[in-house]
């Protein structure tokens, strides 16, 4: 929990004033009886109230209360604040509150409201059931392979994007220039259009295929031309 309080903290001095008056009101809103911290009853109460049902659980209470007078102190409260707000996940076979590293079913994670999250214990022990048709092995990534796999499905889309605009501006050179030399011209450029697009596709694949093969991919959307360096000062 130390880890999410200080990247909490991290976030709540870079936020422009008025994000913090946002963030004084939930304290305070929390907070029913003005004592400055709030207790499990006001914790669960305030959470139910806002929909925020799955967070309103004692155990998370405790993890959140870290020096365990049973009440959330300010540090505390953004602490919870920032967990919801980032969507920290519960594991859905234990029902612990995941604090650092997940493993997610990259299905549920990019078509369902309420994706599939395992602490890396029912990870790694197996202890869950879980697919998307009788011979399917689901594909789970973690946090950060998880992130580097969004990172390259949104560039390999937008390579497809470009590639598909090339190909229709290709098909209509045909229509106006329709003569046989064209229409040869123009299945050369749809066949080189086509392995291009695989290529693309083997790059997809391969973030599917494992999250340990992500150095050898970076090495492919190189050669792609993708990925041209964003830079950091
Ligand atoms: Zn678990
Ligand atoms: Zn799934």
């Amino acid at each position: 929990m130390d880890n999410l309080r200080k990247i909490a903290n991290i976030y709540y001095h870079a936020l422009p004033e008025e994000d913090k008056l946002k963030v004084s009101h939930f304290m305070t809103t929390m907070d029913k009886d003005g004592s400055g911290k709030a207790d499990l009853v006001e914790f669960k109460q305030y959470l139910k109230e806002q929909g925020y049902d799955n967070y309103a659980d004692s155990d998370f209470f405790k993890k959140l209360d870290i020096n365990r007078d049973k009440r959330l102190d300010t540090m505390e409260m953004l602490t919870l604040y920032y967990s919801i707000l980032s969507g920290r996940p519960f594991c859905r076979r234990c029902g612990d509150f995941i604090m650092a590293e997940y493993f997610v079913c990259v299905e549920c994670f990019e078509k369902c409201s309420a994706p599939i999250y395992l602490c890396s214990r029912c990870y790694k022990d197996r202890k869950y059931r879980h697919s998307h048709g009788i011979n399917e092995t689901p594909l789970f990534l973690d946090n950060y392979a998880m992130l580097e796999y969004n990172r390259v499905s949104a560039l390999t889309k937008k390579k497809r994007r470009k590639l598909q605009k090339s190909e229709s501006k290709a098909s209509f050179t045909i229509t106006t220039f329709s003569t046989s030399s064209s229409l040869v011209s123009s299945s050369k450029a749809s066949s080189n259009i086509t392995s291009e697009l695989k290529e693309v596709g083997a790059v997809a694949f391969k973030t599917f295929e494992t999250a340990l093969g992500l150095a050898n991919l970076k090495l492919r959307l190189t050669a792609l031309g993708i990925g041209a360096g964003c830079t950091i000062m």
